[in-house]
């Protein structure tokens, strides 16, 4: 394990250009189930029909139900030793952005800039109706906890709906827009946290590939593009990034 978290920290110092790739595996420290961990995950406990567009349109009631426990959980999660270490990479200029299938906008509480947010952000509600307006999350989730059962757009009456891209839903074309211009120059993919199963987030990597940029991942399981990476750490991210970090920022110091 020293030598890997050495040799990730190596690929960190020899690089100018680095991007990191994060999904749920990110914020499981930050007390946030991913989907698919054995035995923690959130499909082991409920139908993933629930992140359904269609299954929220046809009773948004319903879906408040099951799912605002989950969303406050979320809403309530504080960035861990893993969205911090990204934070201080980026102070010493060794991560240019982060392109996150989280919806937990931990990334941007924990200062980190320049965040692509991909599936959205549960942070913002979004009106469904006719005006299509953006609010703080707070707007749906006041409703809620004053009792309503469905939440409404203060302007237009139209359902509010999380933020967030829903199964069936459309990924916002601007975020992979700028996917692809972050990926453009990069020299080294940090993937963390992802079990790369989700497209188009797990064709990333092969973008990353096909510029010649080298990949590392932190995951605690295998994933399909480990034999892709010069360093595969199958660990705990909150407990890893740190001590690469750690050696980066030695060598940053003695500049
Ligand atoms: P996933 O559940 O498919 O995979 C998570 C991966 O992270 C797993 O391979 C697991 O081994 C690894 N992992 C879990 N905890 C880890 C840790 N502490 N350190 C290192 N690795 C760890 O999640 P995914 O690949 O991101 O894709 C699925 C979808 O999950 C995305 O669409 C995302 O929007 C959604 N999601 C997001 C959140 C969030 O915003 N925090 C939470 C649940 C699901």
């Amino acid at each position: 394990m020293k030598e890997k978290i050495q040799k990730f920290a190596e690929l960190i110092l020899e690089s100018e250009n680095i991007v990191a790739l994060t999904g749920a595996g990110m914020s499981t420290e930050s007390g946030i189930p991913d989907f698919r961990s054995p035995g923690t995950g959130l499909w082991e406990r409920m139908d993933p029909s629930f992140a359904d567009i269609s299954t929220f349109t046809r009773n948004p009631t319903a879906f408040y139900q099951t799912m605002l426990e989950i969303g406050l959980n979320m809403i309530k999660a504080k960035p861990n030793a893993g969205h911090k270490s990204l934070t201080k990479l980026q102070k010493m200029g060794k991560l240019n952005g982060i392109m996150t299938q989280n919806i937990d906008g931990l990334h941007k509480r924990a200062h980190t800039k320049n965040v692509i947010e991909i599936h959205g952000t549960i942070n913002e509600a979004k009106c469904m109706g006719k005006c299509g307006k953006i609010f703080p999350i707070t707007t749906l989730v006041n409703q809620l906890l004053s009792g309503n059962p469905s939440t409404k757009c203060p302007d237009c009456d139209g359902i509010l709906k999380p933020n967030a891209v829903f199964f069936g839903e459309q990924l916002p074309t601007e975020a992979l827009e700028r996917t692809d211009e972050l990926i453009a120059n990069c020299d080294i993919m940090m993937i963390l946290g992802t079990s790369l199963l989700v497209s188009p987030a797990n064709f990333l990597p092969y973008k990353a590939l096909n510029v010649d940029a080298k990949l590392g991942i932190i995951n605690r399981e295998k994933t399909n593009i480990d034999h892709q990476c010069l360093v595969v750490i199958h660990g705990s991210i909150a407990e890893i990034l740190p001590k690469i970090v750690e050696i980066v920022e030695i060598e940053y110091n003695k500049k």
